[in-house]
């Protein structure tokens, strides 16, 4: 296998499958999946989920709800997700451990980075929820840094596209896709990958990003192959 600790990050949106908010469980079955397949042949996967399907920050101050709160909600909204996939891979087969950014003793454990990585290490699914526990942050970031701090070969963005692409592809028919790119190139192109915060935080501590399309059967595992699927930004 190409990398062999990795960190998965999936948006709340991923989840909704064909509906229209909420959680599809034919997705989340799909997903562990894929997310066995590899795990099988040994890699240690730890998974960021966004929670975007059921509640952002930023709609909050539209419908009158102070920012601070509306990202607490968001991040509550994250562990509504996290659990729904840790019942699906343990469903699959797999041992998991749901870490939470916010202490939540009834539901998962607090994130401890020594925990972590101990759990990584038996081969344990870890879920990350709760993003980092503070607003004003996305789960792409939580992503980027909960990496770093476990240790991670690198992030795995799984998007609703399979790449990278020099314009919106579901509006420019014209857009074509990279393969592979440098994080300045990305920058100076305002290529947007992951929000700011993110993508620095990668690019400072050389942790290289694939983002592909995590719903196209096998993907994961082509990645974990050393193909290319999606775009490597390192
Ligand atoms: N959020 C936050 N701090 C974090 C992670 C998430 O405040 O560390 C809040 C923020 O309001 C965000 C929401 O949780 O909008 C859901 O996460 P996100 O939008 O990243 O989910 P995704 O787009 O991946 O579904």
């Amino acid at each position: 296998m190409k990398y062999k600790r990795v960190l998965l990050k999936l948006s709340g949106e991923s989840l909704m499958g064909d509906h229209q908010y909420g959680i599809d469980p034919k997705r989340l079955e799909q997903y562990t999946d894929e997310i066995k397949s590899v795990h099988d042949l040994g890699v240690e996967i730890a998974i960021v989920i966004g929670g975007g399907n059921i509640f952002r920050g930023v709609q909050a101050e539209a419908s009158g709800i102070d920012r601070v709160q509306g990202d607490y909600m968001g991040m509550l909204a994250t562990v509504i997700n996290a659990m729904a996939l840790q019942s699906a891979l343990e469903k699959g087969g797999l041992y998991t451990r749901l870490m939470s950014g916010i202490k939540m003793e009834q539901v998962c454990e607090p994130f401890i980075k020594r925990r972590a990585v101990r759990h990584l290490e038996k081969g344990r699914v870890v879920i990350f929820g709760a993003g980092i526990g503070n607003p004003y942050f996305t789960t792409d970031s939580t992503a980027s840094l909960r990496a770093i701090e476990v240790q991670a070969d690198i992030v795995l963005k799984g998007t609703r596209v399979d790449g990278v692409y020099t314009a919106d592809p579901e509006k420019d028919a014209t857009a074509t896709k990279y393969s592979n790119l440098s994080f300045q190139e990305a920058y100076e192109k305002g290529l947007n990958i992951m929000d700011m915060t993110a993508f620095t935080l990668c690019q400072e501590n050389n942790l290289p990003i694939i983002v592909f399309d995590m719903n196209r059967p096998g993907n994961l595992m082509r990645i974990m192959n050393g193909e290319t699927a999606g775009t490597l930004i390192n």
